[in-house]
């Protein structure tokens, strides 16, 4: 039971890992410019942000606790002039949330310091903190992405250049990896082989500038008008030089790329580009796709606020039954509200949530999530739906059931913490009390990226994780595997 009061703590979603961002732009305020960057990447990471500008050869580094705006304001952004900053939005899922923990990560080599921001997760941290233990006094923090750094550090007081050093670097790293890395030699960015996270680049002004912007995601050079340049492959490093029109471009690595299919379906902004349109259209997509699949009689289609919304509009499109909304989100609860006590949580979702009796009552409604984890969070809407006057209240979910926990750089519970891999659909359905629930299908949810579908981790899905992992980190979150609960298909 203690384990089960403390699961409810937690928030029942799949929580982003972080957000990375970068600006190479002589005489442009590349602190301000990468402030708003952060700003806009930061649905990617709540707990801390900070930022580090090099100015010629010296580098400063202001990070916190917080939300971007908490961390920083104009007098901060000021002191911090510069040619090239690395900014970083983190969630913990390696080390605890603490100040010290906050990137980026900046350390001093004999070519002059250096600073580091990481989105991703490592799966052989535990190896590579033994093999760096002689360094051990050193470490300040209790991350996986400040081993990524000594180990950086430790490839160039060896002798290599910059580029050679990230590579050997990268080559002693297993996992998921998106790096910026500002050097006095220019920005560096690179990606595991897989490129389970994303990483995208593009320029300001002229191209003949050779003004360059790193970003997790494209809306963070929407943000500032950057023009998007294209991916940074994965396993690929690429090199710019401020003033060069064009990058180096190097394949460090080859493995068959392994984007996490959870990008598409619910962490990154809808207004992002993937593959080359909008994540609102993809979802739109699945949405249709889901109505093509699980079909229901109702009055109307309701998306739980924000990122349910454009598979219902989907949904709504493909089974011609209306759209409405029923719920309206409180868009300023954030991952620092204290927690309400008991009697308030029993009123539950409403903190977040609240429905529309207007729109809801005497309707038979179709609801359409992304994603169930535990299942707390939906059982808690539908009888708010209930209270509010939906006869009938049919869920629909717009990925597959999530019978496997993340280890690459999303922070899931452990297996037998997920619902889907507990309980059968129909045990599901009762748990959460409605009258029908469907999930999309993995084939429908890859059949929509349309010539993509090979290019994803799915492993949440299916237990097909692509990048190998010692069984102590496997055993830690796989409390159900070999026996195997499998997975559950609607
Ligand atoms: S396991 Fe799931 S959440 Fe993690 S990278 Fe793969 S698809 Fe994404």
């Amino acid at each position: 039971m203690a384990a089960v009061a403390l699961a409810e703590e937690r928030p029942d979603r799949m929580e982003e890992a972080c957000g990375v961002f970068a600006v190479y732009a002589t005489g442009q305020p590349v602190a301000n410019l990468t402030y708003f960057g952060l700003y806009a990447l930061q649905h990617r990471g709540q707990e801390s942000a900070g930022i580090a500008v090099f100015n010629g050869a010296k580098i400063r580094l202001h990070k916190d606790m917080g939300l971007v705006s908490q961390v920083f304001d104009q007098d901060v952004l000021e002191r911090m002039p510069g040619d090239l900053a690395i900014g970083h939005n983190r969630y913990s899922t390696t080390g605890s949330s603490r100040v010290c923990n906050a990137q980026p990560v900046v350390l001093m080599t004999r070519l002059g310091p250096f600073g580091l921001a990481h989105n991703g997760n490592l799966v052989n941290a535990n190896e590579l903190r033994e093999a760096l233990d002689h360094l051990a006094g050193e470490f300040t923090s209790t991350t996986d992405s400040e081993l990524i750094a000594f180990a950086l550090q430790e490839a160039v007081d060896g002798g290599l250049g910059w580029s050679a050093a990230i590579r050997q670097a990268a080559g002693r790293c297993r996992g998921a990896f998106s790096l910026a890395i500002g050097t006095p030699e220019g920005l560096f960015a690179l990606r595991d082989g897989y490129g389970v996270r994303p990483l995208v680049f593009g320029h300001m002004g002229d191209k003949h500038q050779g003004q360059w912007v790193l970003s997790s995601e494209t809306c963070g050079l929407d943000i500032i008008g950057a023009s998007y340049d294209g991916d940074v492959g994965p396993g690929e490093l690429i090199h710019f030089r401020a003033g060069e029109p064009v990058p180096e471009r190097v394949r460090w690595i080859v493995e068959p790329a392994k984007l996490c299919v959870f990008e598409m379906i619910y962490f990154a902004r809808p207004d992002s580009r993937f593959f080359g349109e909008s994540l609102y259209s993809y979802r739109h997509r699945i949405g249709e796709m889901l109505a093509r699949e699980s079909a229901v009689e109702a009055d109307i289609v309701i998306g739980v606020p924000d990122s349910g919304i454009p598979a219902a509009i989907g949904f709504s499109k493909g089974s011609g039954i209306p759209f409405a909304d029923g719920l309206i989100k409180n868009r300023y609860v954030g991952r620092t509200f204290i927690q309400p006590t008991q009697a308030m949580r029993e009123a539950g979702i409403r903190v977040k949530l609240n429905p529309l009796p207007d729109v809801l009552s005497g309707k038979r409604v179709i609801v359409i999530d992304d994603s169930i984890v535990r299942g707390t969070t939906s059982r808690k809407l539908v009888m708010a739906l209930r209270d509010a006057g939906a006869t009938e209240v049919h869920m629909r979910i717009s990925s597959p059931p999530v019978t496997h926990p993340c280890f690459y750089g999303i922070d899931t519970d452990n297996q037998e913490q997920l619902i889907a891999a507990r309980l059968t659909l129909d045990e599901i359905i009762v748990h959460l009390g409605v009258d029908s629930l469907a999930y999309l299908s993995q084939e429908g949810m890859l059949e929509a990226a349309h010539d993509h579908s090979s290019h994803f981790c799915t492993a949440c899905f299916d237990g097909n994780y692509p990048i190998p992992m010692d069984d102590a980190i496997r055993s830690s979150k796989l409390m159900l595997e070999p026996s195997g609960l499998a997975a559950t298909k609607p």
